[in-house]
């Protein structure tokens, strides 16, 4: 297929443009490059520098390149920003998505897979997650995902389009060959940070250690970017069959406190890593493990990444292959 990546010079979006390609897959990536790189899309010609919410764009993009199918990746993702400036996650998430959806309807592109979030359900009524817990976002981000979400619902009943949405808890590690991998500036993500503790010994914050949590400090589920973008090949395959729309939670099932990843991050790195006590970040739910039993079933999904080591390992390498980041 001709597919559109949004994003795709994002931490998780360049890995899935890879693996779409390798797949046989033809990809064009639109990236405004507020927060990817440059670097990170390995076919330079594949790139378009631009906005996913600028309909005149979008729309020659559709056309020119016969796309079949958008991919869409791109977003603001900071629970915290969130919190501290919801308008802008409304218009980057929500108004400029509905913009890119009305081009798509207009050029007769039917088939979407959103990049989701676990950030959908907010404060877990129950453990593990699956896609029947109820949808309370205890953060903007969260809401704007879902809004998008429920959109795509009432888009599929009036205009028939097929939609896959993946619910991701949280990405974590790199490509195994160390070339792809998280680059946030500033970072505020919990691996990169502690990865970088270890390489630099400045100290990781721990947001919170009064979690009703067996430590004390906030438990994720970390699913490896690899692992995700294998799951969106597999919705790209499953709007081929099914005309319905869906949402699918993408995770290993295993919970993680902040302390026990700065743990395995010692194991794996071999030095110390120094912490200091913070505050709880605000919006930060104290626990999130995933139930992907659906996406195991419906897309036959099976994250390949079950250990944290492992996981932490490709992300140790490919901060050792790009200690400034990408600019390196
Ligand atoms: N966290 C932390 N120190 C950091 C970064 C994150 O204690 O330097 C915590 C954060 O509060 C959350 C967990 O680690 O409980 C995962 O945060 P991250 O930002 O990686 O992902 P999120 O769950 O917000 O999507």
């Amino acid at each position: 297929m001709r597919l559109l990546v949004t994003g795709g010079a994002g931490y998780v979006g360049s890995v899935v443009a890879r693996r779409l390609r390798a797949a046989g897959h033809e990809t064009v990536i639109l990236d405004d490059l507020s927060t990817g790189h440059r670097a990170a899309v390995e076919r330079p010609d594949d790139l378009v520098q631009g906005d996913f919410g600028d309909r005149l764009r979008v729309g020659g993009l559709l056309e020119a390149r016969r796309i079949d199918a958008v991919v869409h990746l791109a977003a603001s993702c900071l629970v915290g920003e969130s919190v501290a400036d919801p308008a802008a996650y409304y218009r980057n998430n929500l108004e400029r998505s509905l913009a890119l959806l009305d081009r798509m309807r207009q050029a007769g592109v039917l088939r979407f897979v959103l990049s989701s979030t676990a950030a959908v359900y907010g404060e877990p009524a129950a453990l593990p997650i699956d896609e029947d817990h109820p949808t309370r976002p205890a953060n903007p981000y969260g809401d704007t995902k879902l809004a998008l979400e429920r959109a795509l619902h009432w888009y599929h009943a009036a205009h028939g389009l097929r939609f896959v949405a993946l619910r991701y808890f949280n990405a974590a590690g790199a490509t195994s060959d160390g070339a792809l991998g998280e680059d946030h500036r500033p970072e505020s993500h919990l691996v990169p940070n502690v990865l970088r503790a270890a390489l630099t010994g400045e100290p990781v914050p721990i947001f919170g250690s009064d979690y009703p949590t067996p430590d004390g400090t906030a438990v994720r589920d970390y699913v490896h970017v690899e692992d995700l973008a294998e799951a969106h090949l597999a919705a790209l395959r499953r709007l081929e069959s099914r005309a319905a729309g869906e949402s699918f939670n993408l995770g290993n099932g295993h919970g993680f406190s902040v302390l026990q990843v700065i743990e395995t991050a010692r194991r794996v790195t071999g030095r110390p890593i120094p912490v200091r006590p913070a505050g709880r970040r605000p919006g930060d739910p104290g626990t999130l493990v995933a139930s992907a039993q659906r996406a195991r079933r419906e897309l036959g999904w099976a994250p390949r990444f079950a250990e944290l080591g492992a996981i932490l390992e490709t992300a140790w390498r490919f901060l050792r292959q790009h200690p400034d980041g990408y600019s390196a």
